[in-house]
């Protein structure tokens, strides 16, 4: 695909549920919810709610899929056939799952050109992963042989997040299906465009009803009855820390495991030892790519004394040249943030890190131009410690939050100083600076010089309220299939013959 705008798609007006394979019809009764473009602030479609008895219908046909159905019983190259025919057909529907992600959830192209084509290489990554799955064997027991065995674990909970609505929702499902399990997905009742014709396009590749189901609503009420269902088996969830306690305290209560991502309050680390023009693309990148939405934004950019005035005011140059504009157009670094009431949480923080003494740099009000769609200016604030309210709260948005330090020990302080510990990022050419950073940083990841890269091979989550769990391929792996060790004897067995 190349990065010209992808051609308008078609918008269904009523948004459904797809249970075993086939969508609910339009028209029926229920709760409606509007569908809004971010740029435009118009109602774009409508979304259907599911209300429990249809989350507990979609449950059945995932269990009856489960229980039942040829997935998890499947030959594997058989089901990595399946899986690669949806990675293709993913591929061919390409422009039309960026123009709905642009159109819905207001993300620049260059941003959704990545996550559309990394949610196809997920499902190819994880069919690979789950075909290379080994067991154990034990003999060293004299005349018995222990074989260990890994099955899948049944049906799965799949909760997304707005933010990132294919690349986020793909991951989730892609580590789940590949093992032989099944699975009802929910994404955020803000973007449900563009996951639910992913869905689509996995059935159209001949994946089989029931493996698949997908349900829309809001939290409180389409996700509470996923979540608290007694026919799941495990909750995989995406999204804020708030609603993770919220959902690992349902799955608690039912002993149901769960993976949890949640957000971030990520340090980027300037050191004076940096190559100062790549930190400083990093630092912009880590801020302000996919719109300031993303968990691993390297949102407190903590940056050595001695290079910060400079740093600081070249950081707001370059804020101020940001393209704002319509997330189609592939010249526009950034678009409308998903949804108003964000937009206007985002803008409280002006206020926020006011009071607290923060010096606003620039930005920090909602976008004159363009005159419709709900943009905020790229803001930037210096704080005056790390105890101000925007080092500490995830807020999500084109809002870097600026502080400085004077030595290693200092910053590796500040770094650990949050209750997140999703990623890190360090810029320096000073190797035990970077190689002490990456041993006492406590977060998921360290990027040392670079943001954003992601192998699929290395484990991906937080520490701390960042998150419970890894995807990745043995982490997934173990997450989403139950072991079995079976014991059999290989010669009789002498046992005590119990009332003989
Ligand atoms: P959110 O927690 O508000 O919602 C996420 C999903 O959970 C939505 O589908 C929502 O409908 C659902 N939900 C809400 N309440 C629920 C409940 N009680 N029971 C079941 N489901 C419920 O998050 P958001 O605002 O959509 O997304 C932004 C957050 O996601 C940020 O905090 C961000 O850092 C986090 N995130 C984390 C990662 C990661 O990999 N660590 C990736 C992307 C986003």
């Amino acid at each position: 695909m190349t990065a010209s705008p992808p051609r308008p798609q078609q918008i269904p007006a009523r948004v459904t549920s797809i249970i075993a394979g086939s969508a609910l019809p339009a028209d029926l009764p229920g709760h409606d919810i509007p569908v809004v473009n971010p740029t435009t602030e118009e109602v774009i479609s409508t979304l259907r709610e599911a209300d429990a008895a249809e989350v507990d219908a979609a449950v059945r046909a995932a269990r009856k899929a489960f229980d039942e159905g040829p997935w998890p019983r499947m030959d594997i190259n058989t089901r990595k056939d399946i899986l690669y025919s949806v990675r293709d057909h993913l591929r061919r529907h390409a422009e039309e799952l960026a123009w709905l992600e642009c159109t819905n959830a207001g993300l620049p192209l260059a941003s959704v050109l990545w996550h559309v084509q990394r949610m196809a290489r997920n499902f190819e990554f994880f069919a690979e992963v789950a075909s290379t799955a080994r067991g154990e064997t034990y003999n060293q027991t004299a005349g018995f042989l222990t074989i260990v065995t890994r099955e899948p674990k049944g049906v799965a909970a799949v909760i997304s997040p707005w933010n990132a609505p294919l690349a986020l929702s793909s991951m989730r499902v892609a580590t789940c299906i590949p093992f032989g399990n099944t699975c009802v997905l929910k994404p955020s009742e803000f973007t449900p465009l563009s996951v639910r014709r992913m869905v689509e396009v996995m059935h159209e590749a001949g994946l089989p009803p029931g493996v698949v189901n997908l349900v829309n609503g809001r939290g409180s009420v389409t996700g509470d009855a996923l979540v608290s269902h007694p026919g799941i088996d495990m909750v995989g969830f995406t999204g804020g820390t708030a609603t993770g306690r919220a959902i690992a305290a349902t799955a608690g209560r039912n002993l149901k495991p769960v993976a949890l991502e949640l957000g971030g309050k990520s340090a980027n680390i300037i050191f004076g030892s940096a190559d100062i023009e790549r930190a400083l693309d990093g630092a912009l990148a880590g801020i302000y790519g996919n719109n300031g939405q993303q968990c691993l934004a390297g949102s407190r950019i903590l940056v050595q004394r001695s290079i910060a005035d400079r740093f600081i005011e070249r950081f707001v140059e370059r804020s101020r040249r940001i393209r704002l504009g319509d997330p189609l157009d592939p010249s526009s670094e950034i678009g409308p943030l998903c949804f108003r009431g964000h937009m206007e949480r985002v803008l409280s923080y002006v206020d926020i890190a006011r009071a607290d003494g923060a010096t606003l740099l620039t930005g920090g009000r909602r976008a004159q131009t363009p005159e419709r769609g709900w943009f905020v200016e790229p803001t930037a604030v210096l704080a005056p410690h790390n105890d101000a309210r925007v080092c500490r709260e995830e807020i999500f948005g084109p809002f870097a939050t600026l502080l400085t330090f004077d030595t290693v020990d200092e910053a590796i302080r500040i770094a650990n100083d949050s209750t997140f510990g999703l990623v890190s990022y360090v810029w320096s050419d000073d190797l035990p600076t970077v190689m002490r950073c990456a041993r006492d940083i406590r977060a998921g990841t360290v990027w040392v010089n670079t943001p954003l890269m992601r192998d699929l091979r290395a484990p991906f989550g937080g520490f701390k309220d960042s998150g419970i769990g890894r995807d990745g391929p043995q982490t997934s792996m173990d997450f989403f299939t139950e072991i079995k060790s079976t014991i059999i004897p290989v010669d009789a067995v002498q046992m005590h013959r119990y009332g003989a």
